[in-house]
């Protein structure tokens, strides 16, 4: 069901409480180091502020669990945020319940920005306390959700809070909600799925959810030995999930019963340590030897994969090829990203590590969508109803 936007609701002169994310690197300074996130929440905020709301922006920062910690203040947050909007006036305040917080949003004009102090100070947020979450709505009329990085998290400012107000998606979210459900539900075809990263057991709720959906399966990364293994292959020292390896036979046969053409590295490049400078080779995937692992897909596998998703309508990715982190097995993930920009279709990159490298390898415009939380991707992908989505009014 489609969810109400903030485009659905009349905000001229009203309360609007805003749930972004506004967890950004702060250094002891007290200076914020990177604000992509704080511009990427700007839609939203010049879109009230343009419609004549009284603007409340709330977030967490860091892990302050339960404890008012000055290190994680969002002070400097409101700094830059009045940078970043020079014509309109931010006003920061040093709580986020009470009655202090009640005046300041009392006092607040039309077209005016109030920040709340760090969410987590209070333990209650991250319990979906009751008592906090009605606190916290008290001080707003409706509540506006953009913080796509915690709404699988049912905290009282995720979820907790939509009890109490009308509540609807900002545009960040609108965007994941929209683009992400498009692709699970009507998917233009061929619908290719790439997925990579280290354990299977993460991702099997998304290979099962994404089995029934896609016209074909990559698997790469340090997952992809627990295929091979599965398939007959000696895989030396590679990463191996042998309690997986039986469900890796099943979700392979259930591929062959839908008829989803699944795809595993036919070539392999191989390392004799863990290690950024270890020796390395590239071998069939048939062949790798006993002391030697995996740590990137090979050549032959890089042009495999990369002419299914070139020919792609829909894309969606989740996980490196290799450990990406070491330069040397870095070209499975390169060739991927590489080839995801070229696709002329829709390509959808889940947050975390494959949406790092699509911005580190400067490919991040070609792309139609990169989502900005990894573990609620991971379980919109799934599947998963998010509470913080679910607590949303339908249009
Ligand atoms: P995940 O968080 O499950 O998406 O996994 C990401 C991690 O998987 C990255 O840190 C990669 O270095 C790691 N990874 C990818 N391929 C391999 C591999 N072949 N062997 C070991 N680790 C891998």
């Amino acid at each position: 069901m489609a969810k109400k936007t903030v485009e659905d609701v009349s905000v001229k002169g009203k309360k609007v409480l805003v749930r972004v994310d506004y967890n950004v690197p702060i250094t002891y300074k007290q200076e914020v180091t990177d604000d992509k996130r704080i511009v990427a929440a700007l839609p939203t905020v010049e879109y009230l502020l343009k419609n004549e709301a009284k603007v409340i922006l709330c977030s967490h920062l860091g892990r302050p669990k339960g404890q008012k910690n000055p290190a994680m203040s969002l002070a400097p947050v409101a700094k830059r945020l009045a940078e970043l909007l020079p014509d309109t006036k931010v006003t920061f305040v040093n709580d986020c319940i009470g009655e202090e917080v009640e005046a300041a949003a009392n006092a607040l004009n039309d077209g005016e920005i109030l920040l709340l102090e760090n969410l987590r100070f209070y333990a209650e947020e991250e319990k979906n306390d009751e008592e906090f979450a009605k606190k916290l709505a008290s001080i707003a009329e409706i509540f506006v959700s953009d913080a796509f990085g915690t709404v699988h998290r049912a905290h009282a400012s995720t979820a907790g809070v939509a009890k109490y107000l009308p509540a609807v998606a900002g545009f960040l979210i609108g965007k994941e909600l929209s683009v992400m459900g498009a692709a699970l539900e009507n998917p233009e075809r061929p619908f290719v799925a790439i997925l990579g990263g280290a354990k299977v057991k993460d991702k099997i709720g998304v290979i099962k959810n994404l089995l029934s959906k896609c016209d074909s399966l990559i698997i790469g990364g340090g997952m992809a030995y627990t295929f091979l293994k599965a398939k007959g292959y000696e895989i030396g020292k590679s990463l191996l999930d042998a309690d997986n390896i039986e469900l890796a036979k099943e979700l392979m046969a259930d591929a062959e019963k839908r008829g989803v053409k699944l795809l595993l590295p036919i070539d392999t490049v191989v390392a004799d340590d863990f290690k950024e400078d270890a020796n390395y080779k590239t071998v069939d995937s048939a062949e790798i030897p006993a002391d030697w692992e995996g740590l990137d897909i090979g050549e032959k596998t890089r042009e495999l994969f990369a002419n299914e998703i070139k020919s792609a309508k829909t894309v969606i990715w989740n996980g490196p090829m290799g450990v990406f982190e070491f330069a040397n097995f870095a070209k499975g993930t390169s060739a991927v990203a590489a080839a995801c920009a070229e696709c002329e279709g829709t390509t959808i990159i889940g947050g975390g590590d494959s949406a790092s490298a699509v911005k580190k390898l400067g490919f991040a415009k070609q792309m139609t969508h990169i989502s900005t939380g990894g573990g609620a991707s991971l379980e919109f992908l799934e599947g998963i109803e998010l509470p913080g989505v679910a607590a949303l009014n339908d249009k």
